[in-house]
């Protein structure tokens, strides 16, 4: 098959790989959209290591080519999505179903073959349905609409909160998606990117702040009557906003910490005093996955987008073939231009509309 590999640092070859046979386990899938994500970029970079050369991808969905001799629940031609953790179903919270958890996980992209190639093969627990009526570029987001969804299911937002969104990228947008579905009153979208926070007002974000032009603490004691807000979600993963959440919740307030953060974090006095003096509750939210194996995450999304009550595939921004990965993955290196999703079609794209 063909397939994008990873060979060093933002080095993909185009060539053909040996698909192995299928273990029995497994389901093989004829990949129809593959999603490039942010952390692929940083993993890439090395924060986190590769085993290289590695076919990378973990946002993907296609339709299921073939089934090992233990698969009993799909069948050739059924339209899927995956979730790429693999958890080892052994160890203390893979027992209490606190998947996200698991201490000896393997991950489709990262530890095996991933999504940037015609076919890739994954356990059946980790296959999704998707019925015959949703798009794969909108299945080939359930990921990060999981990972999103599992943040804002464990801060509890409740009717009439007004919630702040640090960072405007897949995931913010993603959340403020979840947000509007939980039926808060306000949503403040904060970045210092002007294009992203004009997509997010377009998305439905109530107000917005660039924190480069404003002054922050101040503008959200405009909007919140001098209060604070009720929760903050921070999907930026810098040192700078993992602060400002700190300063602009109110008293009892709530904090969901998402992003990742890619160096130290030092907080000055009165942001750490805010955690005590408010009791403010801080709570860390990390990846997608919950029990039933892979979750109400997964579920969700699915359901939320076949009912047509999420909508996100005009979140998609560029659109590539597989040979042109590297071209894809340069622009999201790069940041030369705006981008949003980066898609890519392992079949081409023909397939993905046609099936
Ligand atoms: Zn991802
Ligand atoms: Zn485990």
């Amino acid at each position: 098959m063909k397939a994008g590999v990873l060979k060093a640092v933002n080095e993909f070859h185009y060539e053909d790989v040996e698909l192995g046979a299928l273990a029995s386990g497994d389901v093989r899938i004829r990949v129809a959209a593959a999603g490039i994500c942010g952390s692929d970029i940083h993993k890439m970079q090395g924060h986190w290591k590769y085993q290289l050369p590695m076919i990378t991808g973990h946002e993907f969905a296609g339709v299921v080519e073939e089934i090992g001799s233990d698969v009993q629940k799909f069948k050739k031609g059924d339209r899927v999505a995956v979730a790429p953790l693999i958890p080892c179903y052994e160890c203390y919270y893979c027992r209490s179903g606190q998947y996200q958890m698991c201490e000896e996980y393997t991950m489709t992209g990262t530890h095996r073959y991933g999504g940037f190639a015609e076919y890739c093969d994954a356990p059946q627990e980790n296959i999704i349905p998707i019925g015959d009526d949703l798009s794969f570029e909108s299945a080939a987001m359930i990921e990060p609409l999981a990972v999103a969804s599992h943040g804002v299911i464990g801060i509890e937002p409740k009717v009439g909160d007004i919630v702040a969104i640090f960072g405007l990228g897949t995931i913010g947008l993603l959340t403020l998606e979840w947000l509007k579905l939980a039926g808060v009153k306000k949503i403040i979208g904060i970045d210092i990117d002007e294009n992203k926070l004009i997509e997010a007002k377009k998305r439905g974000c109530t107000h917005m702040i660039n924190p480069l032009k404003e002054d922050l603490v101040e503008k959200v004691n405009e909007y919140t009557d001098g209060m604070g807000v009720d929760i903050s979600m921070e999907c930026a993963g810098s040192k700078i906003t993992e602060e400002q959440c700190l300063l602009i919740t109110r008293k009892q307030g709530k904090i969901g910490y998402q992003g990742i953060a890619y160096s130290d974090v030092t907080l000055k006095q009165e942001a750490f005093e805010n955690i005590f003096r408010r009791e403010c509750t801080i709570k860390g939210f990390w990846n997608s996955y919950s029990s039933p194996f892979p979750g109400k995450e997964w579920f969700n999304s699915v359901d939320y987008l076949r009912n047509g009550m999420l909508k996100i595939s005009d979140m998609i921004s560029h659109r590539f073939e597989l040979a042109d990965l590297q071209r894809a993955f340069n622009i999201a290196v790069n940041r030369e231009e705006s981008y949003n999703k980066i898609m890519i079609y392992p079949n081409g794209i023909e397939f993905a509309q046609r099936n």
